[in-house]
């Protein structure tokens, strides 16, 4: 691994972890953070969870495993290019969806308005609640008992009333304070990775066209180019370069801007960091053109009829479960039934967030349907 920086996070210099264990012998603390969460089922269930295209759609979309992986290549490239830690990273990146429920956010918003009167539900902070909680895998502690900086990284919004009952990861909320550039890191390959593979896949299902992407600067002027050193080159190879030159452009931006940041501010050491205005960002010309491109895919393919109507069903299926499972918890697995007897209504929400999209289709037609068992 390439020498970290001052302002990199050291796995020497963890805050360490909620129950204390002995160093691990054959790699760092976030390396067995990063084995950890790939080795949980919630994990797993990431290659069944969408977000805007439901599982069985088509199998070259993408899903929440494969948005995680590419946030973590994303995220790592940038991290070697500044002196971060890439292991650190790459754990944040692979766990950061752990939270979802099935079909993204409309499955969130509906369990969201099922919990209004019971704290409500919010993917970021079930994420949180997986790595530190649902996983029980370890004989000694539930959840995966991760190291602070990684658990810090899941959480990356929170109101300040969750934030008093979170302590430790929930503290920087209270202060007003930052989380580390490795954390501020992965936020913004999350965003560079969504933007891209939607627009790809966005394309793919027919639901944009290359014409009405042409608009957006950020897209037209790569399209323009592709098309100008090769005239011939059409269909998803035109595609392909295009959204290439795309995160190629946008990962190079956010380099360049961080590093200058970063050496303007010369912080010496991760609390410096926390202290700083946030410094891993792109250029103000490049975030506008990102918003811009953002404002396009909620216009023409989150709000696309065809994804409201599967969005509407997903909402129905969510809502149906629940009012099923909290009017008669006997329905739910035994397990979930006493765990109902102890926590309430969010054990079930807990139950209905580890759903896949395609367990959930079936549980609800187990439900509903006469002539299902
Ligand atoms: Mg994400």
């Amino acid at each position: 691994m390439p020498e970290l920086a001052p302002y990199a996070v050291h796995p020497g210099r963890s805050r360490g972890r909620r129950f204390p264990e002995p160093a691990p012998e054959t790699r760092n603390e976030f390396q067995r953070d990063r084995d950890r969460i790939i080795h949980s089922t919630a994990f797993r269930r990431l290659e069944y969870k969408t977000q805007v295209f439901v599982n069985h759609e088509g199998d070259h979309f993408r899903t929440r495993l494969t948005h995680s992986l590419e946030v973590a290549q994303i995220g790592r490239s940038v991290a070697r290019n500044l002196g971060l830690n890439e292991d650190l990273v790459e754990a944040i990146a692979l766990a950061h969806d752990l939270g979802h429920t099935p079909f993204g956010h409309a499955g969130q918003d509906a369990l969201n308005e099922c919990m209004r009167a019971n704290g409500g539900f919010e993917h970021n902070l079930q994420s949180l609640r997986v790595v530190d909680v649902l996983e029980q895998r370890y004989a000694a502690f539930d959840g995966l008992n991760l190291t602070f900086e990684t658990r810090e990284g899941i959480l990356k919004h929170c109101s300040a009333t969750k934030a008093r009952e979170l302590g430790d990861v929930g503290e920087r909320f209270l202060r007003g304070a930052r989380p580390s550039l490795e954390a501020q890191l992965t936020n913004l390959a999350d965003e560079i990775a969504y933007n891209n593979h939607d627009v790809d896949d966005g394309l793919r299902s027919g639901l944009l066209t290359l014409e009405a992407l042409d608009t957006v600067p950020l897209f037209g002027r790569h399209r323009t180019a592709v098309s100008a050193a090769y005239p011939a080159l059409a269909g998803r190879r035109l595609v392909h370069e295009t959204v290439r030159r795309m995160i190629n452009a946008l990962v190079s931006d956010l380099t360049a801007r961080s590093r200058q940041n970063i050496t303007a501010s010369a912080p010496a050491s991760v609390e410096a960091v926390r202290q700083a205005q946030p410094l891993v960002a792109f250029s103000p010309e490049i975030a506008e053109q990102q918003q811009a491109l953002k404002a396009f895919l909620r216009a023409h393919l989150y709000r696309h009829h065809q994804v409201n109507r599967m969005m509407s069903k997903a909402r129905r299926i969510v809502r149906e479960l629940f009012a099923a499972f909290s009017s008669d918890p006997r329905l739910l697995p035994a397990d979930f039934q006493s765990r109902v007897e102890q926590e309430g209504l969010r054990a079930v929400a807990d139950y209905i967030a580890g759903m896949t999209d395609r367990y959930a289709i079936r549980e609800h037609r187990r439900l509903f349907s006469i002539d299902e068992v």
